[in-house]
């Protein structure tokens, strides 16, 4: 059997929820588990997150459905709204809350015959440009949801920023000065903070936080940040060396051949590749972690093999733990080597790769 896993720490995941919450304590919490929760498992850690939190957050109603099936019986809120009509009623019935970000969402909650109303977010376009009713719209969405008979509680109005991962940028500030005008005249609650909004924009708080990427360890700043010292990793993927062999200078390593020893040289080869979740753009010099000792990617990353350079370390054996990214080597550094974000690395992460829960 290979020796691959990602391992999933639970405390650090409860750790990471609390520091989020103690960064705006005013605030209600939503925990964004889409994507089966970045990667991590959705329902299992919707399961450890649920006692925590106000609320949690999936993309569309199969991941909703996914964690009603699995127990979850938080407030639940679709980030995408309904793709079609018929998806109401069955939010409905679980007592999903849903987000109306356009006229056809509206007229399918206005037209629908359900059992129950529903709980919506109306979001509002301060400068995405993705999804959300236009500036000029808002107020008269709003007054038509607070009219809406197939709609209860609370209307929270969000918006959903571009660039607040970039410090210097000056985007998030004019989208939180865009959000405040739009809101100014509309009642109830107001949400925009994602990880990075939350972390770094702390005029961003409103009453609703929407956390995802910090949850699970992970900066979604490229630079430190006083905010981020605290976050512990919660996926730790580990392997092992299954091989180890001596190159002469001018030996090439992998396909391609993309690699050349040009000194005498210890090669090991671990068994995690594509196929497994690492990222095969990974460039020659990506670091991995053998004992605890970083050496460098040498050669292409196959779908079921890696292959490091280990000249420098005094000691590997076939059967020594590989870790690939976790607390000591940040999915985001390993990402920021193969042209992608931390984000990519942990939801790509693919069922051939077991989660085990340490
Ligand atoms: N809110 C919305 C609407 C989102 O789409 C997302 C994720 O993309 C989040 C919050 C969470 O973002 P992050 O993972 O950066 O915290």
């Amino acid at each position: 059997m290979r020796a691959n896993q990602a391992r999933l720490d639970f405390d650090a995941l409860r750790h990471n929820l609390a520091h989020a919450r103690s960064l705006a304590p005013g605030a209600r919490t939503m925990c964004v588990v889409k994507a089966n929760g970045y990667g991590h498992g959705g329902l299992a850690i919707a399961q450890a997150l649920e006692a925590h939190t106000d609320a949690l957050a999936v993309a569309c109603i199969e991941e909703a459905l996914e964690l009603r099936e699995g127990g979850v019986r938080c407030p639940i809120l679709l980030l995408e709204g309904v793709f079609a009509a018929d998806e109401l009623p069955l939010a409905a019935e679980h007592n999903l809350w849903v987000m109306i970000d356009n006229h056809k969402q509206l007229q399918w909650l206005e037209q629908a015959q359900l059992a129950a109303p529903i709980t919506c977010w109306l979001k509002v376009d301060t400068g995405m440009h993705r999804l959300g009713v236009q500036p000029e719209e808002a107020e008269a969405f709003h007054s038509r949801l607070m009219a809406c008979a197939n709609r209860t509680g609370e209307l929270v109005t969000c918006t959903h920023f571009a660039s607040a991962d970039d410090l210097s940028s000056d985007q998030t500030a004019r989208q939180i000065e865009l959000f405040n005008a739009i809101t100014a005249s509309l009642p109830g609650p107001r949400s925009a903070a994602n990880s990075p909004g939350l972390l770094g924009w702390p005029d961003s708080h409103f009453d609703w936080i929407r956390p995802g990427y910090m949850l699970y360890g992970n900066s979604p700043f490229a630079q430190a940040h006083a905010n981020t010292e605290a976050l512990r990793p919660v996926m730790t993927l580990t392997s092992a060396v299954i091989s180890l062999r001596d190159l002469a200078p001018g030996d090439s390593v992998g396909y391609a051949a993309t690699w050349t020893a040009e000194r005498p040289s210890r090669i090991a080869t671990i068994s995690i590749g594509y196929g497994d979740g690492y990222p095969r753009l990974a460039n020659n010099g990506t670091p991995v972690l053998i004992n605890g000792q970083r050496v460098p990617l040498v050669g292409r990353v196959s779908m079921d093999m890696i292959t490091v350079d280990v000249t420098d370390l005094s000691e590997v054996a076939i059967g020594d733990e590989a870790i690939l990214w976790g607390p000591q080597l940040t999915a985001g550094e390993v990402a920021g080597h193969a042209q992608t974000i931390g984000y990519e690395l942990t939801t790509r992460m693919p069922a051939r790769t077991p989660r085990v829960i340490t």
